[in-house]
């Protein structure tokens, strides 16, 4: 049987489940082939950062968000004497409009996604189907799929994505090869429902011990999480049984009898990401992409960034809006974000993983010192985009454009919600739509183009001055924002704007 589509999603982990959101939304049809007949009912992923949650919000669970997760203002390190060496948080809303980390727990969003996906009527979910081949022609792919009843299928789709986690199919077939920085580390992961709630603070800290190295989150609402490594001399044996979870746990206070353990886990961490993320009509997303430690909470987050960064070029491509090559930028943008966010988490695995005496005592000197010298550091920005779809040589370019809350009319909230999303004209003079003459004003409403004015008293009333500060410290008149809310391109007046769209139609039509 052939079932023809637009796009054909192997995986339905979380970032399989939020490309096919994206893409439903943009009603495109879409079949997800996933091999497990039931979703994974365990914890992995505990954080997300804002920007993740401004994903979530255009894929239409923002409302579930605040019952779903608890945010996390710091995150502490300390070293066995229980003296901070570093504290990471500000304390507020990150520039995308969210907190800047919120923990949760990966089931509970799973279900929520799954929901929103299952609801939209171009979105076909196939549970129980194993994609076992893949064979490409001219106009499409054909997907051959054993079921879990023991039948044998043809799926046909127009795209693929391989959204199917570490140990890919899609990856092993299209044969790419793998850059892996030789980074592993093992540590047992131990998710406990504390029988009593309790105030957690810091509520998410490293014990930076070398007698075993410790991290201690929250793992969402009513949950928290151990994370203990393997110490040098110690067999995996030894460490992943559930008497060892409980041994460990017991200095904090968690027992059998205050806790329940939801599950433990002995997991290697891995540094990785593939050289190739296209190749024909075959994309890679998420973990079959890359693959990094946890220690910055960002694995998912980088794979739901993938998402947003496909779904749009997809779909501009299905509808004969761009070439194919527009793809390609899917490719250049992401990795060269991925190799960054891979090497700051393998930073944060140097320092934290360290169980020889003498070298943390080295380490707690200097990091004590700078800690004192410099307080609380910022959550790190995101790194920008690698080269791409972006007016070259702008240095905002490629970095992520705030959402603030703002009013208009009868509706106050944030601005995805209450003006629009999708490429996005902002200025703090006028509505720069105005700027544009007819054919090009034309062109960027083929697009689903939105423009707004916002500032103080404007018809989009910034309520607290986000647009106002980011217009002011940048030096700009208007910004064209990509749907994946990074920046295109901006320019220090408002006329700019016929520029900025006439740059990005040429783009377009090149895709550079
Ligand atoms: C202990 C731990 C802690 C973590 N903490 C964080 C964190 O705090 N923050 C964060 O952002 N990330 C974290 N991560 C990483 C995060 O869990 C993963 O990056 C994320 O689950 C990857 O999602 P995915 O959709 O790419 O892949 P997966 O969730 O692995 O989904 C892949 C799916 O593809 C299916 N599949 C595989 N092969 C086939 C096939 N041939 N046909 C059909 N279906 C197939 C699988 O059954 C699976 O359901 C953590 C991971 C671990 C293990």
């Amino acid at each position: 049987m052939t079932e023809p589509c637009d796009v054909a999603i192997v995986g339905y982990g979380p970032v399989g489940q939020t490309l096919a959101i994206l893409l439903g939304q943009r009603g495109r049809s879409v079949v997800v082939l996933e091999k497990q007949p039931a979703a994974y009912p365990l914890p992995r992923a505990v954080h997300f950062d804002d920007e993740v949650a401004r994903i979530l919000q255009a894929a239409g669970v923002g409302a579930e968000l605040p019952r779903l997760t608890e945010p996390a203002l710091v995150y502490e390190w300390r070293n066995a004497a229980g003296e901070t060496l570093l504290r990471i948080g500000r304390g507020g809303m990150g520039l995308s409009g969210w907190p800047d980390s919120s923990m949760f727990s990966q089931p509970d969003l799973e279900r929520v996604l799954d929901a929103r996906a299952q609801a939209l009527p171009t979105v076909r979910v196939r549970r129980g189907c194993e994609v076992v081949d893949l064979r490409s022609d001219s106009t499409g792919i054909e997907l051959a799929v054993a079921r879990a009843d023991g039948h044998r299928e043809t799926v046909r789709a127009r795209w693929v994505v391989g959204c199917d986690g570490a140990n890919s199919f899609v990856r092993r077939h299209l044969g790419s090869a793998v850059t892996d920085l030789g980074f592993f580390f093992d540590w047992l992961i131990v998710d406990v429902v504390p029988r009593e709630r309790r105030v957690w603070t810091p509520i998410n800290w490293q014990l930076c011990d070398p007698a075993r190295p410790t991290t201690v989150v929250s793992g969402g609402p009513g949950r928290r999480r151990w994370e203990f490594m393997r110490l040098p001399g110690e067999s995996v044996a030894d460490l992943n049984s559930e008497a060892t979870a409980w041994r460990l746990l017991a200095p904090w206070g968690m027992t059998p009898d205050t806790a329940s353990l939801e599950r433990h886990a002995l997991y290697t961490f891995q540094a990785r990401w593939v050289d190739q993320w296209r190749k024909g009509r075959c994309l890679l997303a998420g973990d079959a992409a890359h693959q990094m430690p946890p220690f910055a909470g960002q694995g998912m987050c980088a794979g739901v960034r993938d998402a947003a960064n496909l779904a749009w070029k997809l779909d501009l491509v299905l509808g004969g809006l761009a070439p194919d090559t527009l793809l390609d930028t899917y490719a250049s943008e992401r990795v060269a974000q991925v190799r960054q966010v891979v090497a700051f988490s393998i930073e944060l695995g140097r320092v934290i993983c360290v169980a020889d005496p003498a070298e943390a005592a080295a380490r707690d000197a200097a990091m004590m010192a700078a800690v004192k010298e410099r307080g609380p550091t910022p959550p790190l920005p995101t790194p920008a985009i690698g080269p791409g779809l972006l007016v070259d040589g702008d240095p905002l370019a490629g970095h992520l454009f705030p959402q603030g809350e703002v009013r208009r009319g009868a509706a106050t909230g944030r601005f995805d919600d209450v003006v629009g999303r999708g490429f996005t004209l902002v200025s703090p003079v006028a509505d720069p739509a105005s700027r544009l003459a007819p054919e090009l004003a034309a062109f960027f409403a083929s697009l689903g183009g939105v423009s707004a004015h916002v500032a103080p008293g404007a018809p989009v009333h910034d309520l607290h001055g986000t647009y106002a500060r980011w217009f002011a410290e940048n030096g700009v008149g208007v910004v064209l924002q990509r749907p994946d809310f990074h920046v295109f391109g901006t320019a220090p007046a408002i006329d700019g704007a016929a520029t900025l769209v006439g740059r990005l139609r040429s783009a377009l039509e090149g895709s550079t």
